[in-house]
């Protein structure tokens, strides 16, 4: 059964396609996937799940937009943290600096009737944790600096994730505040532009440039490539399949 129908524009040829999203988590084409045929693989991202009791209090998740952060300990370490209820804190993904990925905070149907209850809702930005998805970024100390604390790999793991959200959601792939403003953005933004957060995370050097061209080409390649983005092996992505609550996986 149909749940949502979508449109995904290319960021690379500007065509415009149309389908569906079903209840059992598919996505099949209404038109124009002829020259996109991979948009249906949006689904088949695979990052590992690990649960954080960080959630179920602000709601619902309406999503416009993605807010980067920057970790103030290591990979592990921010896990652990996100997995412990006394931290009150979480966000829908973490990105290792070798590129590793985990989810935390399951995603809402793309239906927007569907649910978007707290249970999506991750607790990564003060007000804001209704309008925005988190991702963390691993960074072992503070004051990085560019480019040698934002690898590679971690900008294009993390350029992935959101380049999924961005299709499934409609988020638009831009970046539209200045480090230094502070309001509600629709699209990209850091942590530091968050209204009511004094935090100053992803720091003054993240390479929104960089990460956005990525973003627009992993978006480009879901919708274009046949066999789809080389992902690492894992669970399914967790989104949320009707009103039933999303299973899964502890560490
Ligand atoms: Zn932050």
């Amino acid at each position: 059964m149909t749940i949502k129908n979508m449109q995904f524009t290319c960021p690379k040829c500007g065509e415009v396609s149309s389908y569906a999203v079903q209840t059992n988590g598919e996505v099949t084409e209404q038109s124009g996937l002829a020259s996109h045929r991979n948009l249906g693989n949006l689904r088949s991202l695979a990052v590992p799940y690990k649960n954080s009791p960080n959630r179920d209090a602000y709601g619902p998740l309406v999503p416009q937009g993605i807010v980067v952060h920057y970790t103030q300990g290591r990979y592990e370490g921010a896990i652990s943290h996100f997995q412990n209820p006394a931290s009150k804190v979480s966000a829908h993904f973490i990105v290792a600096r070798d590129g590793r990925r985990v989810q935390m905070v399951p995603l809402p149907d793309p239906d927007t009737n569907g649910p978007r209850d707290g249970r999506y809702t991750a607790w990564h930005c003060k007000g804001g944790n209704t309008r925005y998805f988190g991702i963390e970024h691993e960074f072992g100390y503070t004051g990085a600096t560019y480019p040698a604390d934002w690898t590679e790999e971690m900008m294009d793991s993390s350029a992935e994730l959101s380049a999924y959200m961005c299709a499934l959601y409609g988020i638009p792939i831009e970046v539209p505040l200045a480090p230094n403003e502070r309001d509600w953005f629709t699209g990209f933004g850091g942590h530091y532009n968050v209204p009511g957060n004094n935090h100053t995370d992803p720091g003054p050097y993240f390479p929104w440039d960089y990460y956005i061209n990525r973003v627009e080409y992993f978006a480009s390649r879901m919708a274009d490539s046949p066999s789809g983005p080389t992902l690492t092996s894992g669970t399914p992505l967790q989104t949320a399949q009707g009103s039933e609550a999303p299973s899964y996986q502890t560490l």
